[in-house]
């Protein structure tokens, strides 16, 4: 904890805010709190669908067990597929997504994390991302550290116009159901979806159980895990961090674990990794 105190990058002086960034999400916010004046049902599943496409296959089963850590196998198609859900959270593209998180499993919790607590919650949740020295689309930066993924033209052209699905998305809610649609289809559910994935950097980084003595701060969070997929494991994740499988007993709730195991039933996805642990690591987290 004391090692990280000189030279903290959490740098929140004016001429560092990312501009762009910062009034995307005040316009988003301002537009999610909006859709809560024009709830319908059909609003509200429309949300829940692709928050569930979005974060649930785009992040959990996309960018971070596939694109990143590589705890499984499957075809390009469904790979492509995985990515194009990951831009609809307004996360970046998959070579920003996967070189950021990279960076963080590299220097988790030392100097260089773009995202560790240490630096403050606020830092760790969202500060990063509007002042913090990320090159949001800048894809000859970034694809020096996710080179697997740069070598694909498909995923350099996603990683610079990750915003182009969004917004198709938009137009064709917005055909179908007018803004109130937009307003909860996008707005409302790409807020919700950041605040629960930036959880994953900031509370289970801080609070929860720690079953595996890793060199960083990770946390097992049963209750990040349950907004976001399953994510919330995130002390197994760093033990473990290409296991496909984050929740490693019955009782550590894992959505996309189940996902898979389905994927893999039906043969869309296959080689899955999955952590084994020994039984006085299990007394040791009861
Ligand atoms: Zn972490
Ligand atoms: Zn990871």
């Amino acid at each position: 904890m004391a090692a990280r105190a000189e030279a903290s990058p959490a740098d929140y002086s004016y001429s560092n805010l990312n501009w762009v960034t910062a009034s995307a999400m005040v316009a988003f916010h301002g537009a999610a709190i909006a859709a809560l004046f024009f709830f319908s049902w059909t609003n509200l599943i429309v949300a829940l669908v692709l928050h569930w496409f979005a974060v649930g296959f785009g992040i959990s089963l996309g960018y971070h067990r596939l694109h990143t850590h590589r705890g499984y196998k499957t075809s390009k198609p469904f790979e492509y597929f995985l990515a194009v859900c990951g831009t609809l959270t307004l996360e970046g593209g998959p070579i920003f997504w996967v070189a950021t998180h990279r960076v963080h499993h590299k220097h988790s919790d030392q100097e260089g994390d773009p995202h560790t607590p240490h630096d403050g919650g606020f830092w760790a949740h969202m500060g990063w991302i509007l002042f913090g020295d990320m090159h949001h689309n800048n894809t000859a930066t970034m694809a020096k550290y996710a080179p697997d993924l740069a070598a694909d033209p498909f995923y350099r052209w996603l990683n610079t116009y990750h915003y182009v699905p969004l917004v198709l998305l938009g137009l064709i809610l917005l055909a179908v159901g007018g803004w109130p649609l937009v307003l909860w289809g996008i707005a409302l559910r790409v807020v919700i979806g950041l605040h629960f994935t930036w959880l994953v950097n900031s509370a289970t980084h801080m609070w929860g159980s720690r079953r595996f003595a890793t060199r960083d701060d990770s946390r097992n969070s049963w209750w990040v895990a349950l907004l976001t997929f399953g994510e919330g494991w995130h002390n197994n994740h760093h033990a473990h961090p290409v296991s496909a499988r984050h929740g490693l007993t019955w009782y550590e709730f894992d959505p996309s674990w189940l996902t898979l195991k389905a994927l893999r039933a039906v043969g869309v996805v296959r080689d899955v990794k999955v952590a084994k642990i020994r039984e006085q690591q299990l007394e040791k987290a009861a």
